[in-house]
C-alpha cells in the first residue's frame, strides 16, 4: 500500500474525541483522498463545533486510495475513521463533504465500504444516516436516492440543530420504523433537504416539478447563512499533517461570500451576502494558529481575497508581527487582479514570494463583460508589473472557455493577454533587476452551474473545447515566455452531468461506480467511456442533459432549493449576458436586490468602510483616477 501516512491519523492539532454512550456520533467524510481532503476546512470546523458540544462527537475519514480499498474489500475491514480507527458502521452520521460533483461515485463507494446499503430506501433503522453538505448540495437531485438528508448552506448552526434531533432518536433507541420518522423531523431544521419525502414528476423527458409527498415539509427549502463570521473563529487548532498534502500551510478564512457577480460563478452566487471577520481576529487566528502550528506560510482565504476591505493592513500585520519573528509568508489564493496593489505585492515580497495566479477567465473584454468579471487589460497589466517589479518571475493566468457566446477571436485573445503580460512583466522585471519572466495561461472548459445566471446555458461540446484548445496552442507556440497548460476537455462533459442532472441521473452515477469508476476527479483514473455506456444503459441522453439550452419556463432539478436568488434576477442576468452588459459590485453600490439579503434580513459585514485601493472594482469606476471606465452597467430595481 502507498502512502499508509493517509490513514493513521495523530496530526498536529488532532484531539481524541471524547465517547460517551449517549453523545451522537459525526463520521465526517471527505469523499477524495486524504491529501486533497485533509486541508478542507469545512471538516476540521464541523468537528472542532461538534466536538465542543456536549451531546456530540466526531472523527474524520477520507476516501481510501484504490489500494487500501483492495486490501479492506479482501479482508473485509469496513471503512475507518482516521482518528480512532473505529469502523463507520459504529456512528450515528456518515456525513460527506460535496465540494466537486466528481467525487459523487466515491460517496457511493465510502457508503458501500462502510458496510450499508447504497441506496437510501433499503438502510436498515439502526443503520447511521447518510448526510451531505458542501456547496454541490445546491444542486442535490443525483444524489438523491443515496443521502438521507443534506444540509444547504452554512453549517456551523445547522449541525447543531440536526445533532439535537438525532441526540433525541438515539435516546428513544432507534425502534423499528422510527428512521422514518426522524427524517420527517429533520426536514423541519431550516436548511436541510430529505430528498425521500418529496416526488420527482416527468412529462416525457422533462422534470415538471419536485415536490413534498407530505404535509408539513416544506415546498422550497432555503439556504442557512450564517449571519456574523467573527462569531465563529473555525477551526482554532487547524490539524497540521504528517505527510505531503496540498495547500501544505496555516489557512485563516477572512470572509465568506462574494459579491462581484462573476455569472459563471456558483460560490459567488450561493454564499451572498459579503461576512468579513473582524481584522483583529484576523491577526489573533494567525498568530495564535502559527504558534500552535509551527507553520511559516499563512494562506488567507476567501473567494476573493484581495477584496477584503482591510486587506493591505492586515498583510501588513502579519508580515512585521514582531512575534512572528518576520519569518512568516503569506499567500493569497484567490486574488483579484483589480484589486492586487504593488502595496500588497511589496508587503508580501517581504519575506517569500509565494505562487501568484490571476484569473482574468475571459480573453477579450467583450467575453469579461458576458461573465460580469469586469476588469480591465490596463488592471492585469498593473497587478503584473507589480509583481514583476517586486520580483516575481511567474505568474499563472486562469482562463475558461466554453462561454456563452464566445467566438475565435474571444480564445485567441487569452494568447493575446498571455503575450502582452510577458512584455509588461519583462520591462518591469528589467527595471527592479529581474531574472527572466514567464506566464502560464491555463484554460479550462466551462461547466455551467446551478443558481446562476449561466443555468439556462448549453454547455460546449468536447470537439467544440478541443477546436478551441489548438486554436490556442498553435497561436502560442511560438511565444517564449508563455506556457500554455489545459484540463481534458472530456472530464468537464460528466461535470456537466452530474452538475445539472436530476434525480435520473442517479441510477447513471450508481452504474459507473459499480463499474468501478472510482477518483473521476483524478485524470489517471477518469474514464468517460464508463459515463457514456451508464447514459446509454439508463436510456438517457448526454446531449439533453448537457449540452441544451434551457428555456425561461423550464422546471430546473434544483428549482426547490434556494439560495435566496431571485429566479427572475438570475433570468435577466443571463439576458444582460447575452448583451453583453455588466451589474456592479453591491458591495460599494446599491443593492440591487438579488435576493441573497433581502429575503433573510441579512447584510454585507465589511471590516472597514472603505473599498480597497486601486482598480475598478467591479464598480465602473476607476478608484485611484476617479475616471469612468468604459463598460456599460445597468441600473436595477433598488430593494
Ligand atoms: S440582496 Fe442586494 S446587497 Fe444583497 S447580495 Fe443581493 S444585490 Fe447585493
Amino acid at each position: 500500500m502507498q502512502k499508509p501516512a493517509r490513514y493513521i491519523g495523530c496530526e498536529g492539532g488532532a484531539r481524541v474525541a471524547s465517547w460517551s454512550p449517549g453523545k451522537v456520533s459525526w463520521l465526517l467524510t471527505y469523499p477524495d483522498a486524504y491529501e486533497v481532503g485533509l486541508p478542507n476546512q469545512g471538516l476540521q470546523i464541523l468537528g472542532e463545533i461538534l466536538n465542543e458540544r456536549p451531546d456530540a462527537v466526531a472523527e474524520r475519514t477520507y476516501a481510501p486510495w484504490p489500494d487500501l480499498e483492495a486490501l479492506m474489500r479482501r479482508d473485509g475491514v469496513p471503512l475507518f475513521s482516521v482518528d480512532g480507527h473505529r469502523p463507520a458502521g459504529e456512528f450515528d452520521v456518515l456525513a460527506f463533504n460535496l465540494s466537486a460533483e466528481l467525487v459523487y461515485t466515491n460517496v457511493l463507494n465510502c457508503i458501500d465500504l462502510a458496510g450499508l446499503e447504497v441506496r437510501a430506501e433499503r438502510r436498515r433503522d439502526s443503520d447511521p444516516l447518510v448526510l451531505a453538505g458542501g456547496h454541490c448540495t445546491f444542486n442535490p437531485e443525483p444524489l438523491a436516492d443515496f443521502v438521507d438528508a443534506f444540509v444547504i448552506g452554512d453549517g456551523e448552526e445547522a449541525v447543531g440543530e440536526i445533532t439535537a434531533v438525532l441526540r433525541d432518536w438515539k435516546a428513544g433507541g432507534k425502534t423499528p420504523g422510527s428512521r422514518e420518522g426522524v427524517l420527517r423531523e429533520l426536514a423541519t431544521v431550516p436548511g436541510v433537504y430529505v430528498p425521500s419525502l418529496y416526488e420527482a414528476a416527468y412529462d416525457g423527458p422533462r422534470l415538471v416539478g419536485v415536490t413534498p409527498r407530505h404535509p408539513g415539509v416544506p415546498e422550497r427549502v432555503e439556504k442557512r447563512t450564517i449571519a456574523d463570521l467573527g462569531a465563529w473563529p473555525y477551526p482554532k487548532h487547524q490539524l497540521v499533517p504528517l505527510t505531503e498534502v496540498v495547500h501544505d500551510r496555516l489557512n485563516v478564512e477572512v470572509f465568506r461570500g462574494c459579491t462581484r457577480g462573476c455569472r459563471f460563478c456558483q460560490a459567488g452566487m450561493i454564499t451572498r451576502p459579503v461576512r468579513e471577520r473582524p481584522a483583529e481576529q484576523v491577526r489573533r487566528m494567525v498568530s495564535d494558529g502559527l504558534a500552535a502550528t509551527g507553520y511559516d506560510e499563512v494562506a488567507l482565504t476567501s473567494l476573493s481575497t484581495a477584496d477584503y476591505s482591510g486587506i493591505q493592513d492586515v498583510v501588513g500585520g502579519v508580515i512585521n508581527d514582531p512575534t512572528c519573528s518576520g519569518q512568516v509568508a503569506v499567500s493569497l489564493p484567490s486574488l483579484r487582479v483589480d484589486a492586487f496593489t504593488v502595496g500588497i505585492a511589496s508587503e508580501i515580497q517581504k519575506v517569500r514570494r509565494t505562487g501568484l495566479t490571476f484569473a482574468p477567465e475571459g480573453g477579450t473584454w467583450r467575453m469579461r463583460q458576458v461573465i460580469n468579471k469586469l476588469i480591465r487589460e490596463e488592471d492585469l497589466y498593473g497587478a503584473v508589473e507589480s509583481a514583476f517589479s517586486q520580483g516575481w518571475q511567474r505568474v499563472k493566468l486562469y482562463f475558461l472557455i466554453g462561454l456563452p457566446t464566445e467566438t475565435d477571436e474571444d480564445v485567441l485573445g487569452i494568447g493575446e493577454l498571455a503575450r502582452n503580460c510577458v512584455q509588461v512583466g519583462r520591462g518591469a522585471a528589467n527595471q527592479g533587476k529581474g531574472g527572466r519572466v514567464t506566464v502560464t495561461a491555463s484554460v479550462g472548459g466551462f461547466v455551467p452551474k446551478p443558481q446562476t445566471p449561466f443555468q439556462w446555458f448549453g454547455q460546449e461540446t468536447v470537439p467544440g473545447l478541443t477546436h478551441k484548445v489548438n486554436l490556442l496552442r498553435d497561436a502560442t507556440r511560438r511565444d517564449k515566455g508563455v506556457t500554455l497548460r489545459w484540463h481534458d476537455p472530456r472530464a468537464s462533459l460528466a461535470e456537466g452531468l452530474a452538475s445539472r442532472g436530476d434525480r435520473r441521473v442517479g441510477a447513471v452515477i450508481e452504474e459507473v461506480w459499480r463499474r468501478g469508476g472510482t477518483f473521476q476527479e483524478w485524470s489517471e483514473h477518469f474514464d468517460l467511456r464508463l459515463w457514456e455506456d451508464a447514459m446509454a444503459g439508463a436510456g438517457l441522453s448526454l446531449d439533453w442533459y448537457v449540452h441544451r439550452d434551457r428555456d425561461e419556463d423550464e422546471v430546473l432539478p434544483w428549482d426547490h432549493i434556494s439560495a435566496g436568488l431571485h429566479r427572475d434576477f438570475l433570468w435577466q442576468d443571463w439576458q444582460d449576458a447575452l448583451a453583453a452588459a455588466g451589474v456592479p459590485d453591491c458591495r460599494w453600490t446599491p443593492c440591487y436586490d438579488c435576493g441573497a439579503c433581502t429575503g433573510y434580513g441579512l447584510e454585507h459585514v465589511v471590516a472597514s468602510a472603505v473599498p480597497p485601493g486601486g482598480g475598478s472594482q467591479g464598480t465602473g469606476v476607476d478608484l485611484s483616477s476617479g475616471h469612468v471606465v468604459p463598460v456599460r452597467l445597468l441600473e436595477r430595481a433598488r430593494g
